[in-house]
């Protein structure tokens, strides 16, 4: 334990917004860069933050286990691609002290994959159980266009070293109209032919990239009818304080998630807040509200005055979201999903 994980775990070590929700789930983003540009996540010509506006490593454990000890659950690391930051692997296994101690019961990440091969056995031995990994076709030739020159088979064999570490699998599909849709149930088969749960996500209108979002868009209630055409979906009661909603598929006997962040609200039940790498915290995914830890942090905040900060925030979490994806209006948020970690 360190000095600021002993200042965090005195007084109530629960975090409850105005609306009565309790926040037990934290995002990290642990930096803006990937190794791929998915045509839907970023522009082809991203411009990436200047380093010294990203936190440290250190800087991220600080606030990251001040979540904790105001009773943060679950962690999820995430980016751009988490594995892509140097040095990542000594930031998790720093945070795995939170699960030895019993005060964290989930440390994850969500991953394009690319770097798993070496990374599956260490994340694992740092305690992680569940990753999600990302991938929205199984065609070579596609995977390259949609990520700009992306190499599946890098994909795949992380995905069998995750396996072979004995973790559990994820697949997190984005659902694109033209590009995956017809796909999109051989996908499936072939996770569920694995023992990998899928989760399919519509597209969010979240920062400018290069292509016209409403041309991808493609509404999942939609896919859902046509995957009852030929499957019968099983409501799952599963919930995780998201906007995924799990059914099991009684022909492949798999899991299968929506997350319909635009056709549905989910909102009243929201238990999550997001931490970007550059120390902004977002209450919610799809608002612009914001508090600047970075700024208690280099300011040269103290532990409590971290904690009194996080509290702030989150009392003023929004009660619900400002998606929109009408043609002619901006993106409902500016940044990337990349910046604020999916
Ligand atoms: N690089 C990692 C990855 O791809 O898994 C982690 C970060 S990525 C931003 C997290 C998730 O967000 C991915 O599953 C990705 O497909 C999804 N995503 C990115 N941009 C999106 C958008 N505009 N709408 C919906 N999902 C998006
Ligand atoms: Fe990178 Fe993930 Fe965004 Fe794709 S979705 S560009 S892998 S951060």
């Amino acid at each position: 334990m360190t000095p600021y994980d002993a200042a965090h775990s005195q007084g109530s070590n629960v975090l409850t917004d105005g609306f009565g929700r309790t926040v037990t789930y934290l995002r990290v983003s642990v930096t803006d860069r990937c190794d791929l540009r998915c045509v839907y996540c970023m522009s082809e010509h991203m411009t990436f933050l200047p380093k010294a506006e990203v936190l440290t490593l250190e800087e991220l454990d600080r606030i990251a286990s001040a979540f904790v000890g105001l009773g943060v659950k679950k962690l999820r690391i995430t980016g751009g691609e988490p594995l892509v930051r140097k040095n990542v692997m000594g930031f998790i296994e720093g945070l795995s002290r939170h699960l030895r101690s019993g005060a964290l019961q989930e440390l994850t990440l969500t991953t394009n994959g690319t770097q798993l091969e070496q990374f599956a056995r260490p994340l694992a031995e740092a305690g992680v159980r569940r990753i999600n990994v990302s991938l929205d076709t199984l065609k070579p030739e596609l995977f390259r266009r949609l990520t700009r020159g992306g190499e599946i088979a890098r994909v795949l064999a992380g995905i069998d070293a995750a396996q072979a570490a004995g973790l559990k699998v994820k697949i997190n599909a984005v659902a694109l109209k033209d590009d995956n849709a017809a796909e999109l149930p051989e996908l499936i088969r072939w996770a569920h032919g694995r023992g990998l749960a899928v989760t399919l996500i519509e597209t969010m209108p979240m920062g400018e990239i290069d292509a016209d979002r409403t041309d991808q868009y493609l509404s999942l209630s939609a896919l859902r009818a046509e995957l009852e055409s030929f499957w019968t979906l099983r409501e799952l009661p599963l919930t995780t304080g998201g906007p995924a909603r799990y059914v099991e598929v009684a022909e492949t006997g798999g899991q299968l998630g929506f997350i319909t962040p635009l056709s549905h609200n989910f909102c009243e039940a929201c238990n999550r807040v997001r931490l970007t790498c550059t120390g902004t915290l977002h209450t919610c995914l799809g608002r612009e509200d914001a508090a600047d830890l970075r700024a208690v942090l280099r300011g040269g905040g103290s532990a409590s005055d971290l904690v009194d900060a996080i509290r702030m925030a989150v009392d003023t979490k929004p009660k619900g979201h400002d998606f929109h994806i009408e043609r002619t209006l901006p993106p409902a948020v500016a940044r990337h999903m990349s910046t604020t970690g999916g």
